[in-house]
């Protein structure tokens, strides 16, 4: 690539001594309009600004309507040039409160965006992902309107550097949507674990802690058949080493819908003992989910739910 005169058309006196600026090939043959008097050399760059996608809880970003030139009267990012004493992040903040009367912070930088720019040639745009931690939506000086749209229904965005910033958290909102998927099978069976947490919450505030495991087993029983609960107890689980079913055999205190493992404990605390124990039985039946329950605590119920992975 090659600067040619086109970019320094109105340029032409000197800004220090105010002579007649002469266009020469500078010692790494980019042109450049110099002073023959002072020895000035005019750099012409791209401009920064920063700008804001302002992302609430319900997915919807701050669009805004400019009020100037360039793209007046379209749907923009609230966007700024930025000052000789901010960087690109504080540049944003301030220009979402002047534009949108939001407070925000910035949540995540989403990369940068050359775009043309009729007024300065080239402008580089930094994107930001902005959080809301204060204020109210109103339109600020450079806006005729302010607005929260769903993120699948923007209007059309004047500023390409925008439009790729927004295609980016849509693309992050989408991976986090399927991140809360990933949750939803994280929480495998979360309604025949919370019946089966339930039913152990009635035995503990009924007994108390203080018994043996065997007492809170026989409770544990009166009280699932209550509540509808399909369960087993001292379940026989063929455990396998290398594909062989050793003869030793695994015996769960508690199944429940045949397919979550619950084992009772009368201890202090639950620690990273039990646990090991607990996810070692799951992975030598192949059964996903497990429960730990400790009868055995003062208070509230303590209890911990597994997941093999
Ligand atoms: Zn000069």
């Amino acid at each position: 690539m090659s600067i040619n005169a086109e970019s320094y058309e109105g340029i032409d006196y000197c800004q220090q001594c105010g002579s007649k600026l002469e266009l020469k090939d500078d010692h790494e043959e980019k042109l450049r309009p110099k002073c023959p008097n002072c020895g000035f050399t005019y750099y012409k760059n791209p401009i920064p600004a920063s700008a804001c996608v302002i992302l609430n809880d319900d997915n919807e970003v701050v669009v805004i309507k400019r009020k100037f030139e360039p793209n007046a009267g379209g749907w923009a990012l609230p966007s700024g040039y930025i000052e000789i004493d901010q960087n690109p992040e504080e540049c944003a903040v301030d220009e979402m409160w002047e534009e949108t009367g939001l407070e925000g912070q910035v949540e995540r930088f989403l990369g940068y965006f050359s775009d043309y720019s009729p007024i300065y040639e080239k402008v580089i745009s930094f994107g930001f992902l902005m959080k809301i931690i204060g204020g109210e939506l109103r339109a600020g000086d450079d806006a005729v309107e302010a607005r929260f749209v769903a993120l699948d229904k923007l209007p059309e965005i004047v500023f390409p550097s925008h439009v790729a910033f927004l295609d980016k958290v849509k693309i992050l909102s989408r991976e986090e949507h399927e991140g809360s998927l990933r949750k939803a099978t994280a929480l495998l069976y979360k309604d025949e674990v919370y019946k089966i947490v339930g039913a152990a919450i009635e035995v503990h505030k009924e007994l108390g802690n203080g018994y043996l495991e065997s007492v809170y087993e026989e409770a544990m029983k009166i009280v699932s058949t209550d509540r509808d609960i399909p369960f087993d107890t001292q379940v026989k689980i063929p455990v396998y080493f290398k594909g062989n079913k050793l003869e030793k055999q695994f015996i769960a205190d508690y199944v429940g819908y045949d397919k979550i493992i619950v084992e009772f404990k009368c201890i202090p605390k639950i620690t990273n003992v039990e646990a090991a124990q607990l996810l070692n039985y799951l992975k030598a039946t192949g059964m996903q989910v497990g429960v730990l329950i400790n009868f055995g605590s003062r208070g509230k119920l303590e209890w911990r739910r597994y997941i093999r992975t």
